[in-house]
C-alpha cells in the first residue's frame, strides 16, 4: 500500500475557493447577499468575485500580493474574502474603527499594493494615507473606492471605483490556481488588546479546515440565512465569510449593528444565524422592539458570557452556542459543545455550562490547559489553573515579519494562548482570565472574570469589567468597573452588599466606579487596559509606596504559577462538576 502516489484525481490542494465555485454550480439561484434593496444570487457572486480578480490581475496585483480593504459589513467586503485569493493574493482586512495612525502602520507592515476603502471610511482613509506619506514615508497603493452598491453617494477617492473594476473584469476569469495549500489567504492584524498588533497570517488550509470546523461546531445546516452582526473584518468573520458560501447560505449584509437594524433584519430576511461578540447582547437586550418572529442561533465569543446574560438571552428566545477563540487560531478554538442531557436543567444551571468555554473544535489535534513552568497537563479538577494551549490545522501560519514573536507562540510544539484557565472533570475548559488581567491581592491570584460574572447577575448592572488597583496593604485589590441601566439608581453601597453576599472576601471590589458605558473595542471587548490606567490613579499616599512596590514583586514570581484557587471556590467548582456530570 505504500507504493500508491498522490496524483490530481485524489489530492487537492485545500483552500474555501472551492466553496464558492460549488456555490454557483449548486446553489445558482439561490440568495447570496442581501444589503438593503440590492439582490444576488450565487451565481451572481461567483461572476463579480471573477470579475474583479481579474482586475485585480490587470491592475499588477500577484500571487502573495496584500490587497487590504477598510469597510463596515458591505457586499464587496465579503466579495473581496473570495476575489483577492482567486487572484492569488492576500487579503488584509482592517478593523474600521482603528485610527489613522494604526491603519498607515498596518499598510505599511503589511506592504500593501491595493487598498480598497469604502465611501462611509473615506475620511480615516485620507488620514491614514497622509501619515502613511509624510510621516512613515512608505509607498502609497493603489486606491480603489467602494460606493455604495444600493444608494451610491457618487464620493470618490484615488485612482479607481469598485464597481467599474466589476463591469471591466472578464466573467471568465479562472482563479489563480493554489499551487500549495499552505500559501497565505488573510493576513489578520491583532487588535492589541493586550500588546502591540501582530499581523497573523492564515494558509489555505487552515482557513479550509477551520471554516468546515465551525460549521460542524455550530451545526450550522444548508441554506442558513446568516445577518452579518460580527465585523468581517474580526477573523474573517469567524471564517463564516467562506462558511456561508459553503452552506449555500444567504448574507444579510448591514452597515451598523443598531438593535433596530438587527431586529428589523431579522424579522424581514428570517435571519435563522448571527455571530456576535457578548456585548451585542446588551444591544439587543436594551432595545424597546425586542420581539422575536422566529429562532435565532447565535455564536457568541470573542469575551467571556456571562451566565446572566445568557440566560436573558435565552429567555428572549435566541438559541446561543458559546465558543471561544483568538485571531491565531482563525477564531474560534473551543466549543461549549452542548450535551442533550444537560437539556432537563433549569436555565440558569445551563447557562452556568454554557458559560464554559469548552472542548477542541475537530480541526485541532488537541487543546489542553498547561502549567507554564513544568508544562505539564493541569488535573481536571476544575480549579488548578495554566495558560491555555492549542495545536492543529486551525492555527495561524505565523505572524508576519515577527519570527521570533512567532517562536515564542509555539514554544514546545503548542501555541501558548496567554489566557488562564481550568479543565473540569468532564474535560471542559473555563478560562479565568487573560494572564494579564489576574489580579494579585496578597499573593492570591484574583480572576477577574469571576467577579464580572457575579456582577452581570447583578438586576441593574449592565456592563462591568474588574481591573487590579494598587493598594498599600495588598499590592493590587480589585476595581469594578460598571454601568447600570438607565433610572435604576444603583449606588456603590447596594452592588457591594450584592458582591458581599456573592463573593468570598478576599475577592471583594475594594471601589466602583459607575460610567455611562465602559469603553470598547470595535470587536466588543472592553478595554481594559483604559480602565487600568483610570484605575492607577486611584492611588495611594506615598508612604505606601515600599511595601507596594514588594507586593508587586511578590506579584511577578507569582502571576506565573497560576496556583490552585482557593477554597472558597471550591463550592462553584463543585456546582460545576455536579451539573456537568447529569
Ligand atoms: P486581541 O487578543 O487582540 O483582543 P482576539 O480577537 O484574537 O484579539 O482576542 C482573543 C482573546 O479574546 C482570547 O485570548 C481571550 O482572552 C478572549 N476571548 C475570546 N473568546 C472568549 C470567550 N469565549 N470567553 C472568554 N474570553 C474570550
Amino acid at each position: 500500500m505504500d507504493n500508491m502516489g498522490k496524483c490530481d484525481a485524489n489530492y487537492t490542494q485545500l483552500t474555501p475557493l472551492t466553496f464558492i465555485k460549488r456555490a454557483a454550480a449548486v446553489y445558482a439561484d439561490r440568495p447570496s447577499i442581501i444589503y438593503q434593496s440590492t439582490r444576488f444570487t450565487w451565481s451572481q457572486t461567483y461572476n463579480r468575485c471573477r470579475r474583479l480578480a481579474s482586475s485585480f490581475r490587470s491592475l499588477n496585483i500577484v500571487n502573495n500580493d496584500v490587497v487590504s480593504v477598510l469597510a463596515p459589513n458591505v457586499p464587496a467586503m465579503y466579495e473581496m474574502h473570495f476575489a483577492v485569493p482567486m487572484a492569488g493574493a492576500v487579503l488584509n482586512a482592517i478593523n474600521t474603527r482603528l485610527d489613522a495612525k494604526n491603519i498607515a502602520t498596518i499598510l505599511q507592515h503589511s506592504e500593501a499594493k491595493l487598498f480598497l476603502v469604502d465611501c462611509q471610511m473615506v475620511p480615516l482613509a485620507h488620514e491614514a494615507l497622509k501619515i502613511l506619506l509624510k510621516e512613515l514615508s512608505s509607498p502609497m497603493p493603489l486606491v480603489v473606492v467602494i460606493d455604495d452598491v444600493d444608494s451610491p453617494t457618487g464620493i470618490r477617492f484615488g485612482e479607481l471605483e469598485y464597481e467599474q473594476l466589476i463591469r471591466k473584469g472578464n466573467p471568465q476569469f479562472v482563479a489563480t490556481e493554489v499551487i500549495n495549500e499552505w500559501d497565505p489567504i488573510a493576513l489578520n492584524y491583532t487588535s492589541g488588546t493586550t500588546s502591540a498588533p501582530k499581523g497573523v497570517v492564515y494558509s489555505h488550509r487552515g482557513a479550509f479546515l477551520s471554516t468546515m470546523s465551525m460549521l460542524l461546531g455550530w451545526n450550522m445546516g444548508t441554506e442558513p440565512v446568516h445577518m452579518w452582526s460580527l465585523p468581517m473584518f474580526h477573523c474573517n468573520g469567524w471564517t463564516f465569510t467562506w462558511g456561508v458560501a459553503a452552506r449555500g447560505g444567504t448574507n444579510v449584509c448591514i452597515r451598523n449593528t443598531t438593535a433596530e437594524e438587527m431586529y428589523n433584519s431579522i424579522a424581514l430576511h428570517g435571519v435563522t444565524h448571527m455571530c456576535c461578540a457578548p456585548i451585542v447582547f446588551n444591544i439587543l437586550l436594551e432595545a424597546e422592539r425586542r420581539k422575536l418572529t422566529s429562532p435565532v442561533q447565535i455564536l457568541t465569543g470573542g469575551a467571556p458570557p456571562p451566565a446572566a446574560l445568557l440566560e436573558k438571552m435565552e429567555r428572549l428566545g435566541f438559541k446561543i452556542v458559546h465558543a471561544y477563540g483568538l485571531t491565531e487560531a482563525t477564531g474560534p478554538a473551543l466549543v461549549c459543545e452542548w450535551r442533550d442531557q444537560w437539556d432537563v436543567l433549569a436555565l440558569e444551571e445551563r447557562s452556568k455550562l454554557k458559560a464554559r468555554q469548552g472542548v477542541g473544535v475537530l480541526t485541532l489535534e488537541d487543546a489542553d490547559v498547561k502549567d507554564m513552568v513544568t508544562m505539564r497537563s493541569v488535573p481536571r479538577d476544575g480549579k488548578t489553573m495554566g495558560e491555555i494551549v492549542l495545536r492543529g490545522s486551525s492555527i495561524m501560519k505565523g505572524y508576519f515579519k515577527d519570527p521570533a514573536a512567532t517562536a515564542k507562540a509555539f514554544k514546545g510544539g503548542w501555541f501558548w494562548t496567554g489566557d488562564v484557565g481550568v479543565v473540569h472533570q468532564d474535560g471542559y475548559i473555563e478560562i479565568k482570565d487573560r494572564s494579564k488581567d489576574v489580579i494579585i491581592s496578597g499573593g492570591e491570584n484574583i480572576c477577574s472574570i469571576e467577579l464580572e460574572n457575579v456582577l452581570y447577575g447583578h438586576p441593574n448592572v449592565v456592563e462591568a469589567a474588574v481591573v487590579a488597583m494598587p493598594h498599600p496593604k495588598w499590592g493590587e485589590s480589585p476595581c469594578a468597573f460598571v454601568s447600570v441601566k438607565k433610572g435604576s439608581g444603583a449606588s456603590e453601597s447596594e452592588i457591594l452588599d450584592y458582591c458581599r453576599n456573592n463573593l468570598a472576601g478576599f475577592m471583594m471590589p475594594k471601589k466602583v466606579v459607575f460610567m455611562e458605558e465602559l469603553p470598547k473595542t470595535a470587536t466588543g471587548k472592553i478595554q481594559k487596559f483604559e480602565l487600568r490606567a483610570m484605575a492607577e490613579k486611584f492611588k495611594i499616599s506615598d508612604h505606601h509606596q515600599q511595601p507596594q512596590k514588594q507586593q508587586q514583586q511578590q506579584k511577578k514570581n507569582k502571576k506565573k504559577e497560576y496556583p490552585a484557587a482557593r477554597k472558597e471556590e471550591q463550592g462553584h467548582h463543585d456546582q460545576i462538576l455536579a451539573l456537568s456530570r447529569l
